[in-house]
């Protein structure tokens, strides 16, 4: 089994891509949706969320996620402890996840990949890319945000050129028959890798 993470910008069409991964029968794990699962279910994480960010860090068994946002959005200290107690314990649930797990090859969705050490669980990387127009006008749909918010957040993280350089597939979100296409194309391939390794 291989191990393929997929990540991009925000809007890229990351998890779009995932959907289709997975519709083809593909193994998939979303990491930002499996994160926080996981900070709503383990004691550990409640335990040391709670040492660092105060007793209003979870209401109930719940993370306040908005409370712990605006903490780390405003401080990169505080988000770099916020990794630290998370990341481990998903990297350990994943790889428990892919032991479990059967078929040619997993596709593991982040959004931090690269940032996150997650990619060094991966023997591949995917990025998907779009226009930026494009994530924009997707995001303004999706989400109701305003451009200044989401180019804030674009401007937080990591370029596409750098991500592009330390992928080994690039997937161009554009319309979604091509994309189809190009996840199709990547399945054959990967295949071909999987029963290579
Ligand atoms: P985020 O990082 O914000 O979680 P993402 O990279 O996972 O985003 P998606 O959620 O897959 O991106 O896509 C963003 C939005 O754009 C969604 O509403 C999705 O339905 C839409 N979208 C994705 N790909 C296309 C496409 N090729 N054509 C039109 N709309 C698209």
């Amino acid at each position: 089994m291989i191990v393929v993470g997929l990540t991009g910008g925000i809007g890229s069409g990351k998890t779009t891509v995932l959907g289709m991964f997975e519709a083809k029968g593909i193994t998939t794990y979303n990491a930002d949706l499996e994160a926080r699962k996981l900070m709503n279910t383990s004691a550990e994480i409640r335990t040391e969320i709670h040492t660092v960010f105060g007793s209003e860090s979870y209401i109930g068994k719940e993370l306040n996620r908005p409370y712990i946002a605006s903490i780390v959005f405003a401080d990169k200290e505080k988000l770099a402890a916020l990794n630290a107690i998370t990341h481990p314990r998903l990297h350990a649930h994943f790889k428990d996840f892919v032991k479990a797990a059967t078929g040619a090859y997993i596709v593991y969705e982040a959004a931090i990949l690269l940032e996150s050490e997650g990619h060094k669980l991966c023997d591949y990387i995917i990025t998907v890319t779009a226009a930026t127009e494009k994530k924009i006008n997707r995001i303004q749909l999706r989400d109701g945000m305003t451009v200044a918010e989401i180019t804030a957040r674009m401007n937080n993280q990591m370029s596409d050129t750098l991500r592009i350089a330390k992928s080994d597939f690039v997937i161009q979100n554009h319309t979604v028959l091509a994309t189809q296409e190009q996840v199709n194309t990547l399945d054959v391939l990967l295949l071909d890798l999987s029963i290579a390794k």
